[in-house]
């Protein structure tokens, strides 16, 4: 089969696009054939070569993808040949006591496609069964390979485990990556009140298209937890989603009493300093998570299906030209999701 890999960590001239032996289901693994793969940050990460990263190379990098079951390895019931399929990047052991109680995210034996072993940006890739969702019949599959990652991710952190409720107030910090995107669509559905803080016009603008109330340009306003204040009547947000990391002071600031900030990811650092006064004083609550359970993600792709939730594409790109598709990603421009389409 073709897919894209590298042998040794570094930039973009690492990846290649190249033939890759075609892998075999064992036992209770389909194989899907892909017809889209997504990109998200991770991909870059692994790309680069994370600290206590070890792989198995060559690697292929890839969380995100759909396509369409071939064959089937001994003992697959649920499947068939032909059945189109989302996949759920979250692998587990389905013994330990997390995934006993439904929290195979937290498995003790926990791995993620794409980051510890090899990923999606493939013609074929075989996986569990129970890592594969169905696709419902003329549903756009690139869509589907958009959704899975950014949006069980944003579901369960503000759903789950943020406790979002009708009449709250969200800020989302940063208005165009995968997860905030969907989050500010997430909040709505929610029926909460959405502040947006993104840098320049055009990803303000998408930030309003996808469902914000309200939108700070900090390239125009850098004080932004202080336009929040006012906006807010000087009370401040009830939750405020920060997956940047280093604007953890800006987002204390902006919160409310009781506030909490939830986390699921740092793109801009993942070490800096906090005023730990603010979450004593304000009586935050920092609540962090990854990915999601798998009935979070059933829940969030049905609410995609019916159209309540909608990815942003921002572009497709054919599978041989994944360089320049992380390239894309690399430099920040996208306006949502990347997509790469295979075969
Ligand atoms: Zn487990």
């Amino acid at each position: 089969m073709k897919a894209v890999l590298f042998h040794k960590h570094g930039g973009p001239e690492v990846l290649e696009y190249t033939d890759f032996p075609t892998p075999q289901p064992g036992p209770g693994k389909a194989l899907v054939k892909l017809k889209a793969a997504a990109l998200n940050r991770l991909d870059l990460w692994v790309r680069n070569g994370m600290p206590g990263l070890k792989l198995e190379l060559p690697h292929i990098p890839g969380a995100d993808g759909a396509g369409e079951i071939v064959a089937l390895g001994e003992g697959v019931s649920r499947w068939k040949t032909g059945d189109l399929v989302v996949i759920n990047a979250n692998l587990s052991c389905g013994v330990c006591e997390y995934c006993q109680a439904g929290l195979d995210n937290r498995c003790r034996s926990w791995q993620l496609l794409g980051e510890h072993i090899r990923g999606t940006f493939a013609e074929y890739i075989a996986l569990p069964q129970q890592n594969l969702y169905p696709i419902p019949p003329g549903f756009a599959v690139a869509e589907a390979a958009a959704a899975a990652l950014v949006y069980q991710t944003a579901w369960h952190s503000l759903v789950t485990r943020g406790g979002l409720r009708p009449g709250e107030s969200v800020l989302v910090v940063g208005a165009s990556g995968g997860v905030n995107s969907a989050c500010i669509q997430i909040a709505r559905l929610a029926g909460a009140t959405v502040y947006v803080v993104g840098a320049g016009a055009e990803k303000v603008a998408l930030a309003e298209s996808l469902g914000a109330h309200f939108v700070i340009d900090r390239l125009k306003d850098d004080n932004w937890s202080k336009t929040i204040f006012n906006l807010t009547d000087r009370r401040g947000v009830d939750v405020v989603v920060d997956n940047v990391g280093t604007t953890f002071p800006l987002s204390f600031r902006a919160a409310s009493k009781g506030g909490r900030i939830l986390t699921v990811g740092n793109t801009g650092g993942a070490q800096f300093e906090i005023d730990n006064r603010f979450i004593f004083r304000k009586h935050l609550a920092i609540i962090g998570s990854t990915m999601a359970p798998r009935r979070d993600f059933s829940t969030v792709m049905d609410l995609v299906y019916t159209g309540k939730l909608k990815p942003a594409i921002d572009r497709i790109f054919p599978l041989a030209e994944a360089k320049a598709a992380l390239e894309r990603l690399e430099k920040g421009e996208q306006m949502g999701k990347i997509v790469l389409e295979i075969g």
